[in-house]
C-alpha cells in the first residue's frame, strides 16, 4: 500500500471543511483500487469560528482526518509548509478548502504521477467571477516575473499540485521565512505536467484575499525570486550621472560662448525634485531587500502548533 497526504489550509472556513470532505471521500473508491490509501490534513490557521470543532467532528468519523492548529493566523503558506512538513505521504497534494480545486480532478492527476511525472500541477485558463482589475493586474504581474526572474512562473497557476515524496523534500529544504510558494515550485524543477481547468466559484464564505493584499504579495514574490530591482537601482544611478555629465559639458560650452547670465533656477530645481526623488526610490528597493535579509536571519520558525490530533 502507499500513501496520499491531502493538505488542506483552512483559515475561518467552518461551513467549507465537511462541504470539502464529501467531495475528497468520493475518490475513494478510486484510490482503493490502486492501492492507495489516504491521510487528509486540515491546517488551522488560526481560525477564529468553529473550523477546529468541524475538523474534529470529522475525525470522529473517519481517523483518516488529522487536524493541525496554529497558535494563530500564520497565513497560507505557512500553512502549506506545515502540512507539507507533517505528511508521511509517497504523494502529496495541497488544496484550498473552499472547492477552487475540485477533488474531482485528483484521478486524472494521479494518472499522470503513473505515466512518469514527479509533479502535476494545475492553472485555471479563466479568472472567470474576479474583478476585472484583478485579473488585469495578475496578468501585469506575471508578464513582469517572465522578464525579471530565472524561476517559471505560470500564469493562473494555482497551489493545487500533486507531488511525490522526493519532491516534497525538494521543497522542505527550501527553509526561507519569506515563502512565496509558486516561485518555490518553479525553483525546484522536476518533470511537471499542467493540467487546464475553468475557474470555479468558492463553494461558501468570502476569499481572505483583498486587493491591497495581493499587491502586498505581489512585491514579496518579486522581491523573493528576483534580485533586477537591484540592478535598476544601478542601473539608474548610471543613467543619472550620465545626464550630469552631459548638462556640465552643455553648460562649460555655453559659459565659454555667451558668457554667464543668471538663469536657469527652475530647471534646477525640477532637477533637484527628480534626482531626489530616484534616490529615494532606490533607497527604498534597498530597504525591500534589507527588510527581507533582516527577517530571514532572525530564523524565527515558520508556524507555531497550539494543538495536534
Ligand atoms: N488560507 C489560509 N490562511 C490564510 C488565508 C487563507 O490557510 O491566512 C486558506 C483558505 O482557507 C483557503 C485557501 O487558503 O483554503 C485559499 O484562500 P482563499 O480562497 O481566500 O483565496 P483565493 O482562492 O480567493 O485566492
Ligand atoms: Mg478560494
Amino acid at each position: 500500500m502507499s500513501l496520499l497526504s491531502v493538505i488542506v489550509p483552512c483559515y475561518n472556513e467552518e461551513e467549507n471543511v465537511a462541504l470539502f470532505y464529501e467531495e475528497l471521500v468520493k475518490n475513494d473508491a478510486f484510490f482503493q483500487n490502486r492501492g492507495v490509501e489516504m491521510e487528509v490534513l486540515y491546517i488551522d490557521d488560526g481560525s477564529g469560528d468553529r473550523t477546529a470543532d468541524e475538523v474534529k467532528k470529522l475525525r470522529q468519523r473517519d481517523r483518516r482526518v488529522h487536524l493541525i492548529s496554529f497558535s494563530r493566523n500564520f497565513g497560507k503558506e505557512a500553512a502549506m509548509y506545515a502540512g507539507l512538513e507533517k505528511s508521511k505521504g509517497d504523494y502529496v497534494v495541497m488544496m484550498d478548502v473552499d472547492l477552487q480545486d475540485p477533488p474531482a480532478l485528483l484521478p486524472e492527476m494521479y494518472g499522470a504521477l503513473e505515466e512518469g511525472y514527479d509533479s502535476v500541477a494545475t492553472r485555471r485558463v479563466t479568472r472567470k467571477g474576479e474583478p476585472p482589475v484583478r485579473s488585469f493586474f495578475a496578468r501585469i504581474f506575471y508578464r513582469l516575473m517572465k522578464k525579471i526572474s530565472q524561476t517559471e512562473m505560470m500564469d493562473g497557476a494555482r497551489d493545487y499540485r500533486l507531488m511525490t515524496r522526493q519532491m516534497v523534500d525538494a521543497i522542505l529544504s527550501m527553509k526561507e521565512y519569506n515563502r512565496f510558494t509558486k516561485g518555490i515550485f518553479g525553483w525546484v524543477g522536476f518533470r511537471t505536467k499542467w493540467l487546464e481547468y475553468e475557474n470555479v466559484e468558492r463553494a461558501r464564505g468570502e476569499t481572505k484575499w483583498n486587493f491591497w493584499k495581493l499587491l502586498m504579495y505581489s512585491f514579496e514574490g518579486i522581491v523573493a525570486f528576483s534580485t533586477a530591482p537591484l540592478m535598476f537601482a544601478s542601473f539608474m544611478g548610471v543613467l543619472f550621472c550620465l545626464i550630469a555629465f552631459l548638462m556640465i559639458l552643455f553648460i562649460i560650452v555655453r559659459k565659454l560662448i555667451f558668457g554667464d547670465p543668471v538663469s536657469g533656477w527652475p530647471s534646477l530645481v525640477c532637477i533637484i525634485l527628480m534626482t531626489s526623488g530616484v534616490q529615494f526610490f532606490c533607497t527604498g528597493i534597498l530597504g525591500q531587500y534589507l527588510a527581507k535579509t533582516y527577517m530571514e536571519v532572525k530564523r524565527r520558525p515558520i508556524y507555531l502548533i497550539r494543538e495536534e490530533l
